[in-house]
């Protein structure tokens, strides 16, 4: 079977651990092919070609760092097709999803063409006498991001992207499920003329991110995936001194006002909960309407919606969503479909009831894949766990509200922070909401706010841990650290030795 190599000094590398993992193939069920899996000696080994080549690199200027990025975003175009294709087939998403995957992730490659502009410093002239202070934002050295299953392309652009165009290497440690398409990028980078070793790919578990997180060499960890993880990370790098961003789990709350579209909404709901088989951490996956009138029409809309949604192969042109990742996060996501059963929820639509057994594409049958249908509870409430915990599947919860107080408190008091929308034709209520709800990334009548790639992404509360954002300017603030320059040119003002504190008068 096909192994996924690590890509270390711009070319496959084994490692030395012997160690691989099956990649499955979550439309049929079963594995397509292994990826190595890193030990300590492999992670000292990369993090070495990466401290070499990053002299390098950060010696050219930021326009030459950006004409590469320029051609790689060239070469990531002409190669979309097949690099959707992969990525579908390895996570399960449908193939207009990929592509999309993979351009949000070009975006913020567009955006750190900006580099020369963002890596400016600051300067005064005169801050006292014949002296002038100036800035300059310089790149870190070695950094790492370690990114999740469910965006392998975007993800790691977000990440990549400003850190090399700051001048860093970049060590990415991307999730072992869907390994292929971070290696083809990385490959792309060196194709665009990027010295060898600037950008290296490893994989692995635990073993290899905590190598990575106790190097001395690596001076940043760029994290997104589960809060558990995200925590866990951020902690180990505060120890060791780490600059860290960690990204974390979601539980995004849509509000829904009686003066909402309900058609439209109830349109724009089935997308954002069920799309990409509700494995996004921007997935609407509880709905708040605002009072009995409105829940009960938009109830009626989500339900007549559902059956007519198509769960299938990803590669499947009739496909709305494909598989689970997994049959861990299918046995995972049914398990908490019981628990909502066995809490008193209404289960209007039953994602286990899916029948697969005669379903096939291209003559494969789709009996084993990890499939779950669509799923809609009405009349859940907070303490369930159906509503506490982010299930990450395609399962959506309705919590009834009588007032917008009533409900802004849900999303306000829940553990996670990361998106909100709100569907409503008041401006004023919209406006006093976004500016007062207690999350990190607002939607008005805007399903998935995920921000464009010059704003930044980061959510609040267990969403994220760490002060800087991902992209848009954060980003490069996060990968550089400022100098601060204070300078005088010998003249003929020598007043002989000072003792007391330099001030500027
Ligand atoms: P995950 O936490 O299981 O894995 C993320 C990364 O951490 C992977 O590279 C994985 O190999 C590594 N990892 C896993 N266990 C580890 C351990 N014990 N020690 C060290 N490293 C470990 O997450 P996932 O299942 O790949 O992704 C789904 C999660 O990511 C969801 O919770 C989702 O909400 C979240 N997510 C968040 C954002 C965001 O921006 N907030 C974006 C996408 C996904």
């Amino acid at each position: 079977m096909n192994i996924i190599k690590h890509y270390v000094d711009g070319q496959a590398y084994d490692g030395t651990s012997g160690k691989t993992q099956p990649v499955l193939d979550p439309s049929l069920g079963k594995p397509q092919s292994e990826v190595a899996l890193a030990n300590v000696d492999d992670i000292n080994h990369v993090i070495e070609s990466s401290a070499q080549a990053q002299k390098v690199w950060a010696k050219l200027n930021p326009q030459k760092r950006v004409r590469i990025i320029m051609k790689w975003i060239s070469l990531i175009n002409e190669n979309m097709d097949s690099l959707a294709t992969t990525l579908s087939l390895e996570h399960g998403k449908t193939f207009p999803d990929a592509k999309g995957d993979i351009q949000r992730g070009l975006e913020v490659l567009e955006f750190a063409l900006g580099a020369p502009h963002q890596l400016k410093g600051e300067y005064s002239s005169e801050v006292g006498a014949g002296i002038d202070t100036y800035s300059m934002r310089q790149p870190l050295g070695v950094v790492a991001g370690i990114t999740p299953f469910n965006f392998p392309a975007m993800i790691p652009l977000w990440k990549a992207g400003p850190a090399l165009a700051a001048g860093n290497a970049f060590i990415l440690k991307p999730s072992e499920r869907d390994p292929s398409v971070p290696v083809k990028l990385a490959e792309l980078f060196m194709e665009a003329g990027a010295p060898a070793g600037v950008l290296n790919v490893v994989h692995g578990g635990k073993e290899s991110v905590d190598a990575l997180l106790d190097s001395d060499v690596v001076q940043a960890i760029g994290f997104v995936g589960s809060t558990p993880i995200a925590q866990y990370i951020y902690e180990r790098c505060a120890a060791t001194g780490k600059r860290a961003q960690c990204f974390g789990g979601a539980k995004n709350h849509a509000i829904v006002l009686p003066d909402a579209d309900i058609e439209a909404t109830a349109d724009t709901l089935v997308g954002a909960a069920f799309g990409s088989a509700g494995e996004r951490c921007m997935a609407l996956s509880v709905v708040v309407p605002v009072g009995q009138e409105t829940a009960d029409r938009l109830r009626d809309a989500l339900v007549a919606r559902i059956p007519s949604l198509q769960v299938g192969h990803s590669l499947d042109k009739t496909s709305d969503y494909g598989p689970l990742v997994t049959q861990d996060a299918k046995n995972r996501v049914e398990n908490y479909i019981q628990q909502g059963v066995d809490a008193g929820a209404e289960l209007l639509a039953d994602g286990r009831t899916l029948d697969m057994t005669d379903a096939s594409y291209e003559g494969e049958s789709l009996a084993g894949g990890f499939f779950t249908g669509p799923t809609f509870f009405d009349n859940v409430t907070p303490e369930m766990s159906i509503y506490t915990d982010e299930i990450f599947g395609p399962v959506l919860s309705m919590v009834r509200a009588e007032t917008l107080e009533e409900a802004v408190k849900l999303p306000n008091e829940h553990e996670y922070g990361n998106g909100v929308a709100i569907f409503t034709s008041n401006g004023g209520a919209a406006r006093d909401f976004a500016t007062q709800v207690n999350v990190g990334m607002i939607g008005i009548n805007v399903p998935i706010p995920v921000p464009i790639a010059y704003h930044t992404f980061g959510g609040w509360k267990a969403s994220g841990f760490g002060d800087l954002n991902q992209h848009g300017p954060d980003s490069f603030r996060f990968y550089t650290k400022t100098k601060t320059v204070t300078s005088r040119w010998p003249d003929d003002s020598n007043a002989g030795p000072q003792f007391s504190m330099p001030v500027m008068d």
